[in-house]
């Protein structure tokens, strides 16, 4: 006989910049709060440090977070090997995930792991890159998951609904071999469609 169902699974909030996919994961999380379900949500440091953060979306709300280093940290955290906030994968009920297409590929095992431990995690990140290439591990999340939400943006040129982010460098799209990371360039990003998506050649 199979054990009963635990309720651990796996959701995947996508789309391009600007698409509210932190605003989705906001969402969730909070009606999972109020619901007094035991929640811990994280996101990438930008630098090597954990600290108390939070998750933002782009109209403005927020929900609190830990920022972190790595999946590993995720781990460290939730075994309880991490002094700060630390709380045992036992303890929590709904794990969120945001800007995970910045994590590594060890994410994957990772939310597997919780997912199979009967944790609800809920990831959201970019599916594409500025070139409209999948992101890192995310196609591989997106296989795996239960449910899979491709939200959209509106575009910046026509109003369609936006799928990619359009990279600009000084105003200019960016070119299909330009860093991921340019030091010292002004660099903005915009919603864009199929069509009004473009690389500089
Ligand atoms: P994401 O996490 O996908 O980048 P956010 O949840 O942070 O998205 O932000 C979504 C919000 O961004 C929208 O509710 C809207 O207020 C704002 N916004 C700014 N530009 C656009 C755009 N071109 N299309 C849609 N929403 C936009």
């Amino acid at each position: 006989l199979k054990s009963p169902y635990s309720g651990g699974h796996v959701e995947v909030i996508v789309g391009p910049m600007f698409s509210g996919k932190s605003e989705e994961l906001i969402r969730r999380v909070t009606r999972a709060v109020i619901a007094r379900q035991r929640v811990a949500v994280f996101k990438p440091a930008l630098d090597d440090r954990y600290h108390a953060s939070h998750v933002a979306s782009h109209a403005g709300r927020t929900a609190e977070a830990l920022a972190v280093p790595d999946a590993q940290a995720i781990r460290a955290h939730l075994s309880g090997e991490d002094a700060l906030l630390a709380a045992p994968v036992e303890a929590v009920d709904v794990v969120g995930i945001d800007e995970a297409q910045f994590f590594g590929s060890d994410l994957v095992p990772l939310v597997l792991e919780l997912a199979d431990a009967g944790v609800r995690v809920i990831v959201a990140g970019l599916d594409l890159d500025f070139r409209a290439e999948p992101f890192g591990m995310m196609p591989e999340l997106l296989a795996r998951a239960e449910s899979a939400e491709k939200l959209t943006a509106i575009c910046t040129v026509c109003g369609a609904p936006a799928t990619r982010s359009q990279r600009l460098i000084g105003g200019q799209p960016a070119r299909y071999d330009d860093p991921v990371v340019l030091v010292g360039a002004q660099e903005s990003y915009e919603a864009r469609c199929r069509v009004h998506h473009t690389l500089r050649r």
